[in-house]
């Protein structure tokens, strides 16, 4: 089996671990990244690019150059109750260099950092390169076994992250305790054609038990229709006839556009979702981040932010480690202990909103009376930077803190 010997092993290139791999190598890291395949390309990831992340890559150099990448800029979250719009809330007062939500579709925004860490000689990205299991010396985890286009390899490194997703392998193997918060829904994506006149925006839509969420992202209308846990497959028995006339009951001035759309169920995909967090994010020898160490409701669609978060703070806390040596489980638990608290601040926000907000709404098969907040955060415009601050930057936002070698 060939063998292979890094500093920091990383599997899974999502968000966390591009971001990780591209800023460890940065700070002069020697790192490997594996994922498992060929390409970045995949339908509805989740195309959300925060002004926290925004600002990451403002504090990186990079804001300029990525913000040329095709994109489009959400500044202002909207609702809609039954007949009434409300907007409640705004990114125009972020103290933040990009004051928005840029939507671009995920396989670039991963394209781009494999480019910028193509860059780095001690940055290595190997695609179509699967792990599959920890190596272990004693209680020490010391590397990855993984399966690559060429067969085995064994990567040994005196530090392995798991960033490969909430069906980690990695997480699986190193058997850590995941706790489950649970979620009452799951979400349909599907996309619907964007016409003249259309409001460029975000927009949720609430009416008669129903819920769907409309992004504007162009060319497209990316759509999130929210059904009660476990029953796409009822939708599905009851036929598209059934399906569509709900979606045209509830996508208000889309509504006309559903018929000629939606034409088969292979064009709706479903997310069942998760909100999960391990115990422990490490053990001697590996740290877990983004989705492997808490996997995110959609709420707010905050999981990309999170994920990039965790990387930003594990460069920062380990990279001066990792160019002297091998960091001890003392250093990897530091990495916990800095973003244990804002994982546990926004997932204990979504599951109150999913359990006061979002199954009530779900069961009730009634539109909901506008909550005084909303009411509130539509009349005094200068009040919706909260929700904004909160959702565009999180809690705690990190910043870039290395060197660049
Ligand atoms: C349908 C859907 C829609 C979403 N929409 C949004 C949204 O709009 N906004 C938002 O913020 N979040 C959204 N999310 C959540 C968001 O995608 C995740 O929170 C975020 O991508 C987590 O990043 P990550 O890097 O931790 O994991 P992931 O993005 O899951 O990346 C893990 C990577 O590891 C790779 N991998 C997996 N196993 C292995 C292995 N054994 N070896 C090597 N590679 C491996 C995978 O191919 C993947 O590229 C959505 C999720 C889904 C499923």
């Amino acid at each position: 089996m060939e063998t292979l010997s890094t500093t920091c092993v990383i599997a899974g290139g999502g968000p966390a671990g591009m971001m990780c791999g591209y800023l460890l190598a940065r700070a002069g890291v020697d790192v490997t990244v594996l994922e498992k395949h060929k390409d970045f390309l995949r339908d509805f990831r989740g195309d959300t690019v925060h002004p926290s992340t925004l600002q990451v890559m403002h504090e990186l150099g990079l804001l300029e150059e990525f913000l040329k990448l095709p994109h489009t800029r959400i500044r202002t979250g909207n609702i809609e109750i039954g007949d009434e719009h409300f907007t409640i809330g705004d990114f125009g007062y972020l103290p933040t260099a990009a004051k928005f939500i840029a939507l671009m579709p995920q396989w670039d925004f991963l394209d781009f950092l494999a480019a910028q860490g193509r860059k780095l000689p001690n940055f290595h990205l190997l695609m179509q390169t699967q792990a599959k299991d920890l190596i272990a010396q004693g209680e020490r985890i010391c590397g990855v076994l993984a399966t690559g286009p060429n067969g085995n390899v064994q990567i040994k490194a005196g530090l392995t992250i798991a960033a490969d997703g909430r069906h980690s392998t990695l997480r699986d193997k190193s058997g850590l305790k995941v706790d489950d918060l649970g979620a009452p829904f799951d979400v349909l994506w599907l996309s619907l054609p964007v016409l003249p006149g259309d409001p460029a925006d975000l927009i949720g839509k609430v009416r008669d038990g129903q819920l769907f969420v409309m992004i504007y992202r162009t060319d497209y209308w990316q759509c999130a229709y929210l059904i009660p846990k476990g029953s796409f497959d009822t939708i599905k028995a009851d036929g598209l006839t059934k399906f569509r006339s709900r979606l045209k009951s509830i996508a208000g001035f889309a509504a006309g556009r559903i018929d000629e759309t939606i034409k088969d169920f292979d064009q709706v995909k479903l997310l069942t979702v998760t909100v999960d967090r391990l115990e422990k994010w490490a053990r001697p020898g590996l740290l877990c981040i983004g989705d492997a160490a808490h996997a995110m409701s959609p709420i707010g669609g905050v999981g990309i932010n999170l994920a990039i978060q965790d990387a930003v703070a594990t460069a920062n806390i380990l990279s001066p480690v990792l160019t002297r040596g091998v960091p001890t489980f003392r250093d990897l638990k530091k990495v916990q202990k800095r973003r244990q608290f804002p994982t546990r601040v926004i997932q204990g926000f979504q599951v109150m909103a999913q359990r006061f907000m979002l199954a009530p709404t779900l069961a009730a098969m009634k539109t909901p009376k506008p909550p005084g907040i909303v009411r509130l955060l539509n009349t005094w415009p200068w009040l919706r930077q909260f929700p904004a601050r909160f959702i565009g930057m999180g809690v705690r936002p990190e910043h870039v803190r290395l060197p660049k070698r």
